[in-house]
């Protein structure tokens, strides 16, 4: 149970004034925020900054800097209404020094007329151009009275990726949520606290959402460093809590015999890698032993891990038990049914998928066989946490791409079989210092190679200007049989974001290449889109225009293009799962970024990066490096999962205090009973690692 000192911040955003169903769901978007979750007011506090503007009204208009963003005291003169249709609707200010003009594209008149009457002062402050010789400012972001000074801030924090939701809309809900923090005891121990002269968490997050400058965002000072610690140190203590737990539950060994390892490698049209063989031996020798298997599978897109998955649960299933894979998706869901199916033809091992859609009669069957042992692996997505899943007997579980489920879901999954091995796949090329960071003491497996036969991708950078010769190709390609994806950037109909959403883009191709068209996003029901995967994976469809829903996991080994749109907008880590979509049958592949207007240097270097390398630690790498030098796109994208604030890049020294912190308390506190104990039980519950804390009082 949540204490509930914290439920101002649990509150729904909509609980906010001004926040409607509408902005609410933007919020959710924004901050990345599951479907079928809203957002919260901690959700909010927790989306940094990482820009400021700075709105000081300084300069006159002679003293502007071109391309800057000025704050002018000026008198409105004449406005021109636009002589025809497409151009700007213009008005004319002055002071002293100079005159600017102030442009509007598809205006409301009566609304300006209102807004700037002729003769009177306004503060106006925006973004100033010079355009056909002419001092410019193009719809201003603020425009008010003199006697409203105070309702432009001086310094304006500038949050990442706020597409449709300006930081106008954003600072009121900011503030509201700030003041809406209770007084929440102190976690941290007081010496480390002096010591980096940190402020309590109230402060701190204050203090980042109204930055006097930019530098009061470097996350190495005082106000994140505290934040980043306290996340950190609930993530270590959370996983202190789980393996004091584990540490009390033993595992059994299991060998099995080989017999159904051996059929199914019989039935493979491949031999494994070297890196597969030593993956499967290094399960294998965990399975065996008395202690519980914890074990992490990396390896990049591509490489070949489910295969090991299925080696890893046919020995469990040699010994008698049962496995359970799960998969964050509907859609991989059923991949993963269809390929370990596949695989296991001739070797005669049970299968069966369950999913959200899995009801009534079909459900109340599966669950009867599953726990009369009938079932040898359940493949499911979140629906497997139910309680009334149960195992004759679990033996292994099996995670992948696990970055969607929190260590404690894996944990409560584990627990449904009292001592079953877990093993969890991730295509994230986390360093090896980090893995602790992410996912615990996990011992780690990894496919460096791909498989063998394996053509590179041709990956090449485009303007969005050579469309027209692009869809010439395309057409010709699939004519000849090539299965492609188009990905679009998700992002809301904004007029300031000059990038096509998928169904305008979905609109225009199925005009021009008819049925042979399909599209697949987020929004749409999870039956719908495993419908037009099959019609994409069976050849009904040629192209499928996707959101990022593709990027995870899926499956098509014979599509061989890949066509990314706004490419200049993705992170290095999400365009290069994106490419792992091609690449993976026996043809040629090839990927094409498209980009839009003049490429910032920072979205060269990245698009470059991609055309040069298809080698996921080196893009990791560099992805790291860039985001270093200060490209901010989507924190959100950072390469370890699971943190919100902490960015290792920066904080991974912390890392280190917080792990021998959680271990000292944990020694002298093993239940979180004194006083900073119960503290700390706030900060748990405060980052959503609540469920550790179930563990204190569980056998
Ligand atoms: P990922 O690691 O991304 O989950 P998959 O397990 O989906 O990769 O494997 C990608 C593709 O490679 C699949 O079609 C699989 O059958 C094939 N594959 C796996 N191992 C080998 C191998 N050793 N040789 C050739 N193909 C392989
Ligand atoms: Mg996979």
């Amino acid at each position: 149970m949540r204490p509930e000192i914290l439920n101002p911040l649990f509150a729904s955003v909509d609980t906010l004034k001004g926040v409607g169903k509408r902005r609410a769901d933007l919020l959710q978007k924004l901050l990345n925020i599951p479907d079928d979750e809203g957002a919260r007011i901690l959700d909010i506090l927790f989306h940094l900054p990482w820009q400021v503007v700075d709105r000081r009204l300084r300069e006159n208009i002679a003293g502007a800097e071109i391309g800057g963003t000025a704050t002018l005291d000026v008198t409105v003169g004449a406005h021109t209404r636009p002589p025809r249709k497409g151009l700007p609707y213009k008005v004319n200010v002055f002071d002293d020094s100079g005159e600017l003009t102030l442009v509007f594209f598809s205006p409301r008149a009566e609304y300006l007329a209102k807004q700037l009457p002729e003769g009177e002062r306004r503060l106006i402050s925006g973004e100033t151009t010079e355009f056909g010789g002419e001092l410019q400012m193009a719809h201003p972001q603020y425009i008010v009275d003199p006697d409203s000074k105070a309702t432009i801030p001086e310094i304006e924090p500038v949050y990442p990726l706020t597409a449709g939701l300006s930081g106008k809309i954003l600072a009121p809900l900011i503030a509201e949520g700030l003041a809406s923090i209770p007084a929440l005891p102190e976690w941290i121990d007081a010496t480390l606290l002096n010591n980096h002269s940190w402020s309590s968490f109230k402060v701190a997050i204050s203090e980042l959402h109204h930055p006097k400058d930019i530098s009061a965002l470097d996350p190495t000072l005082a106000p994140w460093n505290r934040l980043a610690y306290d996340e950190l140190l609930a993530g270590q203590l959370a996983l202190g809590l789980v393996r004091q737990r584990l540490r009390r539950s033993l595992g059994r060994r299991r060998r099995g015999d080989g017999s159904l390892r051996r059929k199914i490698l019989d039935g493979l049209s491949f031999t494994l890698t070297t890196s597969q063989e030593r993956s499967v031996e290094e399960i294998a020798d965990d399975i065996g032993r008395p202690d519980r298997m914890l074990r992490l599978l990396q390896g990049d897109v591509g490489s070949g891990k489910t295969i090991v998955a299925l080696l890893a649960m046919a020995i469990v299933v040699e010994s008698g038990a049962q496995t359970v894979l799960m998969a964050p998706t509907e859609i991989l869901v059923q991949q993963h049914y269809d390929t370990l199916t596949g695989f296991s033809s001739g070797a005669g091992i049970k299968i069966a998928a369950l999913t959200g859609r899995t009801k009534g009669k079909t459900r109340a069957s599966l669950l009867e066989d599953l726990k009369l042992g009938k079932i040898d692996v359940l493949v499911t997505t979140h629906a497997g946490f139910q309680d009334d899943v149960q195992f004759r007997e679990l033996g292994l579980a099996v995670i992948d791409e696990q970055h969607r489920f929190g260590v404690h879901q894996r944990l409560a999954l584990a627990n449904k079989g009292n001592n079953a091995d877990l093993l969890v796949m991730t295509a994230t090329p986390i360093p090896r210092s980090l893995v602790l960071a992410a996912f615990g003491d996990m011992d780690v497996s990894r496919l460096l190679e791909k498989p063998a036969g394996r053509k590179s991708i041709d990956t090449r950078i485009l303007p969005q200007a050579r469309e027209e010769e692009l869809l010439l190709r395309l057409d010709i390609a699939m004519k000849a049989g090539a299965r492609v994806y188009w990905v679009c950037p998700l992002v809301e109909e904004s007029d300031l974001v000059p990038a096509n959403s998928a169904e305008q883009r979905f609109a225009m191709l199925e005009s021009r290449f008819g049925s042979r068209v399909g599209i697949i996003h987020g929004r749409m029901k999870g039956a719908d889109k495993v419908r037009v995967m099959e019609a994409f994976t069976e050849g009904s469809i040629d192209l499928l225009v996707a959101t990022t829903v593709i990027e995870v996991g899926v499956d098509v080994p014979d599509a061989s293009i890949m066509i990314v749109e706004n490419a200049e907008r993705f992170g290095l880590a999400q365009l290069h799962q994106l490419r792992g979509r091609i690449g993976r049958g026996p043809t040629q592949s090839s990927c094409i970024l498209l980009y839009q207007g003049e490429l910032s240097k920072n979205a060269e270097a990245r698009l470059t990066i991609m055309r040069e390398t298809e080698d996921g630690f080196r893009i990791a790498e560099e992805d790291l490096r860039l985001r270093g030098e200060g490209d901010l796109l989507g924190t959100q994208q950072s390469g370890v999962p699971g943190f919100r604030l902490a960015r290792l890049e920066h904080h991974a020294g912390l890392l280190d205090i917080a792990r021998q912190d959680a271990r000292h308390i944990l020694a002298q506190d093993p239940l979180l009973k004194s006083d900073r104990g119960q503290s700390l039980q706030v900060l748990l519950h405060l980052f959503e690692r609540g469920d550790a804390i179930r563990l204190l009082a569980s056998g």
